[in-house]
């Protein structure tokens, strides 16, 4: 589990029950457009792949339901590809994310900083892009302004 231990901790005393071994494979409706239920199916671990890790393979028949009134899906994170799929001169890397230098995007003017650059991270990362990039934008206007005076 991809989390500290303080924070397993928390969601045991916060009544959070963790489901391992086990895969939610679709949504079910009541009919009238609400989720009433998830559907998962149970795991187990097979044979182990290149790394050495045992991968976890559904158990044939072993679907049940779990009755619910809302689900949140969250399911790690990636980047939205509605900004960067209307701005087609913006360069991104192979997952998504927008590269950056110091800033600057590969389009003149635009800056990008935090999780859209570096991929999921920190909000102290984030904070810092933030303002390496107001650094940047002051100098990019600089410049800019003192070419057209000149
Ligand atoms: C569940 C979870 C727990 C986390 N816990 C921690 C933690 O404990 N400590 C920590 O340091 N970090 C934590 N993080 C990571 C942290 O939240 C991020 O690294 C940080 O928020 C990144 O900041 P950001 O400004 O780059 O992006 P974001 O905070 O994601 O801000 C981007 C903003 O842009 C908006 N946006 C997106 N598309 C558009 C658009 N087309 N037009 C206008 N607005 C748009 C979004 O709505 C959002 O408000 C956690 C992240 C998650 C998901």
């Amino acid at each position: 589990m991809p989390a500290r231990k303080a924070e397993v901790h928390h969601a045991h005393e916060e009544g959070i029950e963790f489901a391992f071994l086990t895969n939610p494979t679709r949504f079910i409706d009541d009919g009238k457009g609400n989720v009433c239920a998830v559907e998962c199916i149970k795991m187990e671990l097979g044979e182990p792949d290149e790394s050495g890790r045992c991968r976890p393979v559904p158990v044939a028949g072993s679907e049940f339901r779990i009755e619910v009134d809302v689900a949140i899906p969250a399911l790690g994170t990636r980047a939205n590809p509605l900004l960067t799929k209307t701005m087609p001169n913006l360069t991104v890397n192979r997952s998504g994310y927008i590269v950056a230098e110091e800033g600057m995007t590969s389009k003149n003017g635009v800056f990008a900083g935090g999780d859209i650059v570096t991929g999921s991270a920190t909000v102290i990362l984030a904070m810092g892009a933030g303002r390496r990039a107001a650094n940047a934008i002051n100098d990019y206007l600089k410049w800019k302004y003192w070419k057209v005076k000149k």
